[in-house]
């Protein structure tokens, strides 16, 4: 039996970390629930699941969720609500799937007492790789990745040894605008970026998939969960999604895992590694999956997924930079502050009037993004007068 505290549960993975639970009574039990604000679609899963600790990000809210559910005695609230979740002694495994970069301290402190971590937030290794990594390696704590193809490549690394890898090779939908040309897409309105056509996630994900942002960060996260350089992470576009990523040899050899576009296996994995359930998820089904095609990025139409190799190539507090000037614009373009070419513009004017510093502490990455924000606020402001 797994005891595990959800980061994030009301989200797209949340949810589906919980549905996994629900499928193995026997072999999971949620001890702990944290949320945003979304008391009410937190308030079925404390009925459901009976946590020994839940917190929410605000008073009103966990006001809100004590109102629609009984809860246990342990609560919490903000970041020391997230810490305190993730560090309670019944807790063996954190899924961390909160978006932004509220959870960065939560996933630290429940390093520091040895908890196992499944990361499904990438945001977290993106801003501070060195620091979770190093601490991760000081306390022999297993970091799982959720993210798909990370675990793709984590399943296709099993059993082998790092010298053997030449390149990792992220696979990407291309979104909902690939073939598009970067002139075409000045126009574009939230709506047509959030109609991903094959992964169904959560609205800042899904713009990061429409810019090729998310690959971007995933190249990043790649570099730290498996300590590969930017010159051996490649990306290739894969609009069927069904090749989830894979591994070249240094003989030659491809490795790829293949599975059905649903985040409930990647989750499953985290979960009974390194064992593995049964599910009832359907199975890939190839002769049904048709022709499955493989073509470069296009790097000229989609500038994010370049930046993020020139962050990662610099030192180490740009893609801290990166990241944050990217939260920015993603939310501004939502709100409708902003135009899609735009967002990339804001990141990288906000990374060309950064000084690198370096950060070795968690206040310093706090600092870095608190500058980044800022800055990228204001180039936005100046834009959005101009629309
Ligand atoms: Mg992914």
């Amino acid at each position: 039996m797994i005891r595990v505290a959800i980061l994030g549960a009301t989200g797209s993975i949340g949810t589906s970390a919980l549905s996994v639970a629900e499928a193995h009574p026997d072999r999971v039990r949620v001890v702990g629930l944290a949320a945003a604000t979304s008391a009410e679609a937190l308030a079925p899963a404390v009925r459901a699941h009976r946590p020994t600790a839940v917190s929410m990000a605000t008073d009103q809210a966990l006001a809100r969720l004590a109102a629609a559910a009984d809860l246990p005695a342990a609560q919490g609230v903000g970041d020391a609500g997230l810490v305190m979740l993730a560090t309670r002694p019944d807790v063996d495994l954190v899924l961390c799937a909160s978006s932004g970069t509220a959870a960065l301290e939560a996933v630290l402190a429940a390093i520091d007492a040895g908890k196992a971590i499944a990361l499904a937030n990438k945001e977290v290794l993106v801003m501070a790789g060195g620091l979770v990594m190093d601490r991760a390696r000081a306390k022999g704590v297993a970091i799982l990745p959720v993210d798909s193809e990370h675990n793709a490549i984590h399943q296709c690394l099993h059993g082998h040894a790092t010298q053997h890898v030449k390149r990792l090779i992220l696979t990407a939908s291309g979104g909902p605008f690939r073939g598009r040309t970067r002139a075409s897409l000045a126009a574009v309105t939230p709506a047509d970026a959030l109609r991903h056509p094959t992964w169904q996630m959560g609205p800042k994900i899904t713009v990061d998939s429409a810019t090729l942002m998310n690959k971007g960060l995933e190249v990043i996260e790649a570099h730290w969960l498996f300590g590969v350089t930017s010159s051996q992470i490649d990306v290739v576009v894969h609009p069927q999604s069904i090749v989830h990523s894979l591994v070249e040899f240094t003989d030659g050899s491809m490795l790829a895992q293949l599975g059905t576009t649903d985040m409930r296996l990647p989750i499953q994995y985290a979960f009974s590694y390194p064992d593995r359930w049964h599910t009832p998820v359907p199975h890939l089904d190839l002769a049904r999956a048709g022709t499955l095609e493989f073509h470069p990025p296009a790097w000229d139409e989609f500038p994010c997924l370049r930046l993020a190799f020139r962050a990662l190539d610099a030192d180490r507090s740009l893609p801290i930079v990166l990241n944050a000037a990217n939260e920015v614009a993603v939310a501004s373009f939502l709100a409708g502050q902003l135009g899609f070419t735009a967002i990339a513009d804001v990141i990288a004017a906000t990374m060309d009037a950064h000084r690198a510093t370096p950060v070795e502490t968690l206040p310093a990455v706090r600092a870095v993004d608190a500058w980044a924000k800022a800055h990228a606020l204001e180039l936005v402001r100046v834009e959005s007068e101009k629309r």
